[in-house]
């Protein structure tokens, strides 16, 4: 088993900054959980913690049942994958590979065992006897992870291991991984700043800010229901839309009034916003780019009456067209069907889908509905 239990876990450097602020989590064997979050949140410390590369200056941290707080990084069963991914330049890559192993003073046929093993898994068996400059960014990545699969860990750390990668590369071997964790069945904890590769490969994201954890939570349940609005506006890309709202009633219904548009909130969203106390105040709207609509079928539908505004910019990009133009002064970008007849400097008629929409506390930035 290989469950992982980080219990109020925190981080001062020697030089007094807090890199890691009561991190809690709990994670079952198998997971694939993404830690990700902008630049300088505590990722990479809070892996390194779980390595045993940097030390843990409070908390308790353990694999299986066993507090791993004080244990040597060698004997914590663990592998790591880094983003430099330094391959012995002379060695071939069965070598690279067997290494770590022979190290350890494994018996040769093991080892050969294990490295042809991961070779399978990695579909690297034609080339293990080349060195590492005849091969591909993608394939020496596909080395590094060899090196660790080999050495059969109880537990995964990947830091960054796709960012030196090119775009494309980055695509294929995202699809490896997933695959590798199919295959091998480990529990893995992947660090990233990119939620493209989070949204896909995790069983659950931890996203932190600041060294503080936001929310955990499985992919979709992130995307969908985001707890603040750190995380609505991080994960999605084009991000959320923001645009400050008042609540009022109007006839009958609860609108949120953009400048001059009164949009209509449904009604489930509507009671929670009243029995919040709400009604009178201004809050923060969010809302996808793929729920705005600019189809005549759509704002036919709407209960609103349809918003107008500029195209300031149109922008294809083969399956969808991403539309860009001011509501109330502020920048909003729409995710449109193709067909579309919206271009630049046309004057669009546009609606939200609220069923879709989410509202946060302008003060506390957290979820209201
Ligand atoms: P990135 O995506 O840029 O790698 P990260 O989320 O992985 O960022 P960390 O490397 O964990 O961030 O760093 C968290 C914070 O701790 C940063 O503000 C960083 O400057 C600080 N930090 C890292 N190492 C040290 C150190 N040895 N001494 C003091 N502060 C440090």
């Amino acid at each position: 088993m290989a469950s992982l239990s980080l219990q109020h876990i925190n981080k001062t450097y020697p030089n007094g900054f807090q890199a890691v602020k009561d991190f809690n989590l709990e994670i079952e064997d198998k997971e694939f959980i993404i830690f990700v979050g902008p630049s300088g949140c505590g990722k990479s410390t809070t892996l390194r913690m779980i390595a045993g590369l940097e030390e843990i200056s409070g908390g308790t941290l353990k694999i299986g049942d066993k507090v791993m707080n004080d244990v040597e990084p060698k004997d914590r069963d663990i592998a790591m994958v880094f983003q430099n991914y330094a391959l012995y330049p002379h060695m071939t890559v069965y070598d690279n590979m067997a290494f770590g192993l022979k190290l350890r003073k494994v018996p040769k046929d093991q080892i050969d065992k294990a490295v042809r093993e991961a070779a399978r898994i990695l579909d690297l068996e034609k080339l293990l006897d080349r060195k590492p400059k005849a091969l591909s960014g993608g394939q020496r990545q596909r080395v590094a992870m060899g090196r660790a699969i080999v050495r059969n860990p109880k537990v995964f750390l990947m830091d960054e291991p796709l960012s030196n990668l090119d775009a494309k590369l980055r695509v294929q071997m995202r699809i490896e991984i997933s695959k590798i964790h199919q295959r091998l069945g480990a529990t893995i904890i992947y660090v990233t700043h990119d939620q493209t590769e989070a949204m896909t490969l995790g069983t659950r994201i931890v996203v932190m800010k600041d060294g503080v954890v936001q929310q955990v939570d499985t992919p979709q349940h992130l995307y969908e229901q985001p707890g603040n609005l750190f995380v609505a506006g991080f994960m999605g890309s084009p991000q959320m839309n923001f645009l400050d709202a008042q609540i009022a009633e109007k006839g009958g219904d609860l609108i949120a009034k953009v400048g001059e548009y009164d949009i209509v909130i449904p009604a489930a969203k509507a009671k929670v916003l009243k029995d919040g106390g709400y009604v009178g105040k201004t809050v923060v709207l969010g809302i996808r780019p793929e729920d705005i609509h600019d189809s005549q079928m759509f704002i036919e539908a709407s209960p609103s009456v349809p918003m107008t505004s500029t195209v300031k910019v149109y922008e294809l990009l083969g399956a969808e067209v991403f539309l860009y133009f001011d509501v109330n002064g502020t920048q909003v970008t729409a995710r449109v069907d193709p067909r579309t007849n919206s271009k630049t400097g046309d004057t669009i008629k546009f609606a939200f889908d609220m069923e879709k929409s989410h509202f946060f506390d302008k003060e506390t930035e957290l979820t209201i509905c």
